[in-house]
C-alpha cells in the first residue's frame, strides 16, 4: 500500500472513531439516583458514577466527578447547597467536563497536562487544589471524613480516588470497571501501575462500598476482578488458545464502541509487557 493512501485511511479511520465516540457519548443515558443515606447520593450512568455528600447542618456539598452532557445537566439540577468542593479523579471528559456548570466550586484533583484538561473540560476552572502522586488531602464534611488521595499514574498519568472514612466508601474513578472493558488508550495509562495501584488501595482502606468509574455499585472484590482481568489477559499473551479461552470469559463485558473492548486490552498489555 502506498504511504499516500495508508496516510488517507488512517485519517479516515480516526475521524469515523471521532464520530462514533462523539455519537455514543450522546446516546450514554442518565443512570438511577441511589440514596445511600440521608447526607450521601450517588447518581449512576450519565458519563460516569458520581457521589455527591452534603453535611449536615450546612449549606455545602462535596461532588466527586461532575460528568457531561445531559449527565452533567441532570446531576446540576439536582445541586442546590452553594458552597459546592468538587473532586476530580481524573480529567477525562465523562467525570470532568460538567466543571463547567459550577464556576464558583473550589476544584481538587490530580496534576496533570494542562493541554489535556483544557480538552476534556472544555476549559472549564483547572483544580484549585492540586494533589501531585502520593499527595493526600482530606476534608471534614459535617461528621464524615472525605480523603482525597492521588495514587499516582495508572488509568491515566495521576488517577484520584476519594475514601469516605466513616462510611467506609471507596470512589475509585476510572480504576474500577464493574463488568465493563475498562479504558486503556491514554497516553499515559500504565497496566502495571494500575495494578500496583489497586494492591495499595485493598491492603490500605477497610471499604464496605466501591463506586466504580463506571459499572453497578460494588464492594471490595470488585478490586479483585478487575485485577484478575488484567493479570489473566497478561498471562495468555503468548497463548493463543488460553487468551481465546480468555476473551470468552469476558464475553458478557460491555464493551464501548471504539474505546473500551479486550482487543484494546489485549492491545495495551501485549504492547506494554512484550
Ligand atoms: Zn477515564
Amino acid at each position: 500500500m502506498s504511504s499516500l493512501l495508508y496516510i488517507i485511511l488512517s485519517i479516515i479511520a480516526a475521524l469515523s472513531g471521532m464520530v462514533l465516540y462523539i455519537l455514543n457519548a450522546f446516546k450514554d443515558p442518565i443512570g438511577e439516583t441511589i440514596d445511600y443515606d440521608d447526607h450521601l447520593k450517588i447518581f449512576t450512568g450519565g458519563g460516569c458514577n458520581s457521589i455527591v455528600l452534603s453535611a449536615e447542618e450546612e449549606d455545602k456539598v462535596l461532588i466527586v466527578d461532575t460528568k457531561y452532557l445531559k449527565g452533567a445537566k441532570h446531576l446540576r439540577k439536582a445541586i442546590t447547597a452553594s458552597d459546592i468542593t468538587i473532586v476530580n479523579t481524573h480529567f477525562h471528559m465523562d467525570h470532568a467536563r460538567g466543571n463547567k456548570l459550577y464556576p464558583e466550586a473550589f476544584v481538587i484533583s490530580g496534576i496533570c497536562s494542562w493541554k489535556h484538561w483544557d480538552f476534556d473540560t472544555g476549559r472549564s476552572k483547572r483544580p484549585d487544589k492540586i494533589l501531585q502522586p502520593g499527595e493526600k488531602f482530606s476534608i471534614q464534611f459535617g461528621k464524615e471524613v472525605a480523603h482525597v488521595i492521588n495514587v499516582g499514574n495508572a488509568h491515566t498519568a495521576t488517577d484520584c480516588i476519594v475514601y469516605l472514612e466513616k462510611r467506609k466508601v471507596l470512589v475509585a474513578g476510572d480504576l474500577v470497571w464493574v463488568n465493563i472493558h475498562p479504558m486503556v488508550l491514554d497516553s499515559n495509562c500504565h497496566i502495571a501501575n494500575w495494578l500496583k495501584a489497586l494492591d495499595t488501595i485493598d491492603t490500605s482502606y477497610e471499604i464496605e462500598t466501591l463506586i466504580p468509574g463506571h459499572g453497578a455499585i460494588a464492594n471490595k472484590p470488585a478490586l479483585n476482578a478487575m485485577r484478575d482481568y488484567f493479570l489473566s489477559i497478561q498471562g495468555a499473551l503468548h497463548d493463543p488458545a488460553k487468551l481465546r479461552m480468555i476473551r470468552n470469559k469476558y464475553k458478557a463485558y460491555k464493551p464501548i464502541p471504539i474505546t473500551n473492548s479486550i482487543s484494546n486490552t489485549v492491545k495495551k498489555i501485549r504492547k506494554e509487557f512484550k
